[in-house]
């Protein structure tokens, strides 16, 4: 027999056997018409990806296997890929085939250490008790609500101070919006004078910088890069070039962000304006926590106004993340606003090079944004004198566990725990005494009151102790705490927020939770070669710094082993 004629036989075969058995899921007409409706006329984009998940989620309260067949097909995307995003993120509910859906309503309760502290796990008991299966009762990271531990989500409402009886009584979901500058009264007061002086000249970029620079300003999301060296890099690689805002403010203690957002918007999209304009950014993209509905309500309202306000803007556009702590980190929050999982980039290259699509990008966090049109309005020597000697400048601090007024302090940079309790804070909560305190939330250490006056400021004493301030998150440990009960919340955090992507992370935390929680004498041995191996080998900063706090139980609290 010829060779073409066996082809052509063994061709027929294989395609009566594809006509038989299509391959793969198959996509529903029904499924492709509901999500092309529910979908609207959202351009087809891989980038856009999370939004889409987002609409379908917010309209079905899940995501169905069908459905995300069809979003693969309307995406043109293998549905591999539409799978694995949506099933990185802890906000989008997957139902496979065969499963029941989620009931329609969730109350989230945050385990986080201040809500741990505050009695959450015993909130979280007496809930799934007496709601039975009608409400899903689910443990959830922090949700930046530590100054009113312990704290919940009503669907999109926040609960503050959190008890059952307080949450039986509610009877909306929708997000609250606290009341806070508007775009009238933001310009009404001077706002966005700042921004007319670089468009018109009067300011040039050059002198903005410098401005910047001198003030000392620095990143205030975690890592503290000066912001200033930070613009004059970006501006250095040939664009176009893009403004990134990381508002996914996920460390456990933190919430300043927020406390900006919820009561002067304006500062940070001033703030974004300027930086965009100075470093000739030609978009702005903003990435905005799930868990903060009322921030997202506001940001869209005031970003609406100020496209109508007749001021010469560079665009922005919204994000929201999907309850991922690790889209804090700068390189995994860019994949994820071009519509991936949240996977840190190895660097170099450094995203001021090579960032958001591929292009040279400035990212900022949005208190480092919201000082900005201040500084350069009442110049440099005015926002660095506002610091402690040799610490120039002034902080929004997270204060939250054992104090009587946990909340946001605005205090100068180098401020030490001892002040923020004392000065600021009203003391110790009643009948309790200073023990231990976090000086930079989850990952920045734990250490004791005996150390509580090394000043709250990157580098110096706080780094020759193995801890740093990160994003000033100060939860404060009382002698009713047990420091190894609190250490092992932390490393459970970290457990459930590693992205996976890298070994010493992905087994080293879920290894160590497992290591600290043994019965009897702890294995110091293993829990060493364990720390060093997270600490050399992991790809970003969530492995490499979540031994800090038990390195720390063992070096300053042998008592609570
Ligand atoms: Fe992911 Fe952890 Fe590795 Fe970072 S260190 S890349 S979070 S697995």
């Amino acid at each position: 027999m010829a060779i073409t004629t066996i082809i052509d036989q063994k061709s027929d075969q294989s395609r009566r056997r594809k006509s038989r058995l299509p391959k793969g899921r198959q996509v529903g007409d029904a499924d492709l018409e509901s999500v092309a409706r529910i979908l609207g006329d959202m351009p087809r984009r891989r980038d856009l990806l999370i939004e889409a998940l987002h609409l379908i989620q917010d309209d079905q309260g899940h995501l169905s296997a069908g459905y995300l067949a069809a979003l693969a097909d309307l995406f043109r995307l293998s549905q591999v890929e539409v799978y694995e995003v949506a099933s990185f993120y802890h906000h989008f509910d997957i139902v496979k085939e065969g499963q029941k859906p989620p009931p329609a309503t969730t109350i989230r309760v945050c385990d986080s250490i201040a809500c741990m502290m505050a009695g959450a796990e015993n909130l979280i008991n007496d809930l799934k008790s007496s709601h039975g299966e009608k409400v899903r009762i689910q443990p959830v990271p922090c949700i930046g609500r530590c100054a009113n531990a312990p704290a919940a989500q009503f669907g999109k409402r926040a609960v503050d101070d959190a008890t059952p009886e307080k949450i039986a009584a509610m009877t909306s979901i929708d997000p609250e919006i606290p009341d806070y500058e508007t775009f009238d009264a933001y310009r009404g007061g001077g706002g966005y004078g700042a921004l007319e002086a670089i468009q018109s000249g009067r300011m040039t970029a050059d002198e903005a910088i410098t401005i910047m620079s001198d003030a000392g300003l620095r990143g205030l999301g975690g890592a503290g890069f000066p912001a200033g060296r930070k613009w004059s890099i970006v501006r250095g690689f040939d664009g176009p070039r893009f403004l990134t805002i990381n508002g996914d403010e996920g460390e456990p203690g933190t919430f300043k962000d927020r406390f900006w957002l919820e009561s002067q918007p304006h500062r940070m999209l001033e703030g974004a304006q300027i930086a965009a304009r100075v470093v000739g950014c030609e978009k702005i993209y903003i990435y905005m926590r799930d868990e903060y509905p009322a921030v997202l309500e506001i940001l869209q309202r005031e970003m609406a106004a100020l496209d109508h306000a007749g001021i010469d803007i560079i665009p922005m556009e919204l994000r929201r993340g999907a309850g991922a702590y690790i889209c804090g980190e700068e390189s995994a929050m860019l994949e994820s606003i071009e519509g991936k999982r949240g996977l840190p980039r190895h660097r170099p290259p450094y995203i001021a090079e090579v960032g958001l699509f591929g292009r040279p990008t400035l990212n900022h966090n949005v208190e480092t944004l919201s000082w900005v049109p201040d500084i350069l309005t009442n110049g440099a020597q005015w926002f660095a004198s506002k610091g402690k000697p040799d610490h120039p400048g002034v902080r929004s601090y997270s204060v939250s566990g054992r104090v009587k007024k946990p909340g946001v302090v605005i205090a100068p940079a180098g401020t030490s725990v001892n002040e923020l309790i004392d000065n600021f804070c009203g003391g110790m909560a009643e009948g309790h005494a200073f023990k231990a305190y976090l000086p930079g939330g989850a990952s920045g250490g734990i250490l004791p009151a005996s150390l509580g006056d090394v000043p709250l400021d990157f580098g110096g004493q706080l780094a020759e102790e193995g801890a740093f301030v990160g994003s000033h998150a100060v939860v404060v440990l009382s002698d009713k705490d047990n420091i190894k009960k609190a250490v092992i919340n932390l490393m459970k955090f970290f457990e459930h927020e590693s992205c996976g992507q890298c070994t010493p992370c992905r087994s080293g935390t879920e290894k160590m939770v497992k290591l600290l929680s043994a019965p009897g004498p702890l294995d110091e041995q293993t829990i060493g070669d364990l720390e060093a191996v997270m600490r050399d080998a992991s790809i970003c900063g969530l492995g490499q710094a979540a031994p800090n706090p038990v390195a720390h139980l063992l070096k300053h609290f042998r008592d609570d082993l």
